[in-house]
């Protein structure tokens, strides 16, 4: 059990003289210590944390009114997200010892409302990845139970919160990295609608599918945090200019009946968990029995789209990962003698085995040869299923699907079969195609996805949930 589950619960106390800043950050380095073999910190910024954590005890004893909306709030960062002065690596040996130099958009916006940073999540190499074990660190390991893995690729983030080292954590998702493992660690994972929070810092990995979001103990504490992040930035021409919402405000504010659509041929399919089945339907009927319309909806796409997220993503990411040459950040190998062979070498010592493998499909695909055959094609897949959603969502409020098909598997035991890997990532990645808002709600459960702008609609209803 969580000691917190909602910021409101610590600023609750400290007002009432329960608690303070540098007291938290005690506790949650003390699980962090306690929790050290799950693997989930790849760094931890303790003397920084306390001192800050005193900082900000000082000026609320000097004035209560001077804090910001996340005061006591600690929270982690992925290994993908930048913080001035710190070492980013993507988990990454191509990365080891880069220091940013300047912070992510959404990392200055939660420091300016005065949240604290505790540490540097594990997480798969440059994102990609659904079960952690594709990192310099090593694997991460699911809390519940230190045999399987957390999922991926935000494992870090998810076990960091699911221990309870930290109040929430900020993730990265571009086909489900918040949400799967969110699902596989019970706790609440959100995947904003694209470009509603600036992408500016955060390590690229598939830029028209990347969002930054939050993997936390509440859907409250999610709503805060995207309330605080979100919002147009002068560093992302991709940020949304949709007015900023007051989220965590209208979260009581639900429509008390909503139309819900689902896939009924997803729940009948053969390859789904029972388990997540049977949770699936029950929440159907829970939601009917509530008074919601709950219909179910045809969905033909779904056979094409994992191929077509992975030929866009790795397309993107040959491109994106083109700029980690051994010359400009981080690791460079030493002792040869020609330029060439110093992009060949350091990338190739660089990279991990699965991200050299999506870097040269990536670039296949958009070879002058193969573009229109799979590139332009996947590109078409996408925008049939945008048209899809848009059809769905003018006429339902929320598509409630599973997270995942299948549950956490034993560390190691998808190792040699990456296509099984990727196809396991069939309901998170569609929400990515569309650029649509998603919440995952639980272990083994669902997500609910609503259309894109729609933040403020789904997070209201995720809270009455
Ligand atoms: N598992 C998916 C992949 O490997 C999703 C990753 C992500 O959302 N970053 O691409």
């Amino acid at each position: 059990m969580a000691k917190y589950t909602t910021l409101g619960q610590i600023q609750k106390d400290i007002k009432d003289g329960k608690t303070n800043c540098v007291q938290l950050v005690d506790y949650y380095l003390q699980q962090i210590e306690k929790n050290e073999h799950l693997n989930a910190y790849c760094e931890v910024f303790e003397d920084e944390a306390r001192h800050r954590a005193a900082e900000l005890d000082k000026k609320y004893r000097k004035d209560p009114h001077s804090v910001g909306r996340l005061f006591g709030a600690v929270i982690s960062l992925k290994d993908v997200i930048c913080y001035a002065g710190h070492e980013v690596t993507a988990a990454a040996t191509i990365l080891r010892g880069f220091k940013s130099l300047f912070s992510a958009t959404a990392v200055e916006r939660i420091l300016a409302e005065d949240a604290i940073i505790i540490g540097r999540t594990n997480c798969d190499q440059f994102a990609m990845g659904s079960d952690n074990t594709n990192s310099i660190y090593g694997a991460v390991l699911n809390a519940d139970d230190p045999s399987l893995v957390p999922g991926g690729s935000s494992g870090g983030s998810a076990v960091a919160v699911q221990a309870d080292t930290c109040l929430a954590s900020l993730g990265s998702d571009t086909g489900g990295s918040v949400r799967q493992p969110a699902d596989f660690c019970n706790v609440i994972g959100f995947k904003p609608s694209y470009g509603r929070i600036s992408r500016h810092g955060l390590l690229a990995y598939g830029s028209s599918f990347d969002q930054i979001g939050t993997l936390s103990h509440s859907v409250a504490d999610a709503a805060l945090l995207l309330e605080v992040m979100a919002g147009e930035d002068d560093f992302d021409a991709t940020a949304s200019s949709q007015p900023v919402e007051p989220y965590f405000e209208n979260l009581e504010k639900s429509n008390p009946s909503v139309k819900i659509a689902y896939f009924g041929k997803v729940l009948d399919a053969d390859g789904i968990d029972p388990d997540i089945r049977n949770t699936n339907w029950a929440i159907i009927d829970k939601l009917r029995v509530e008074g919601h319309t709950v219909e179910s909806v045809d969905f033909d796409l779904l056979d094409y789209v994992v191929p077509a997220y992975y030929v866009l993503t790795t397309a993107e990411a040959s491109s994106n990962l083109s700029r980690f040459d051994g010359v400009r950040y981080g690791y460079r190998t030493e002792g040869v003698k020609t330029l060439e062979e110093t992009y060949r070498r350091s990338r190739t010592e660089g990279f991990s085995e699965e991200v050299k493998r999506r870097i040269i499909l990536g670039t296949f695909v958009l070879s002058a040869g193969y573009y229109d055959a799979y590139y332009a094609k996947a590109q078409k897949v996408r925008r049939l299923v945008s048209d899809r959603f848009n059809a769905i969502f003018a006429e339902y409020d929320f598509i409630l699907m599973p997270n995942s098909p299948i549950k956490p598997w034993k560390v190691g035991e998808k190792a040699d079969d990456p296509v099984a890997m990727y196809l396991a990532d069939i309901y998170s990645v569609i929400a990515n195609m569309g650029g649509i808002p998603a919440i995952a709600l639980g272990k083994h459960k669902f997500q609910l996805m609503a259309a894109k702008g729609e933040d403020g609609k789904l997070l209201a209803f995720a809270h009455r949930f």
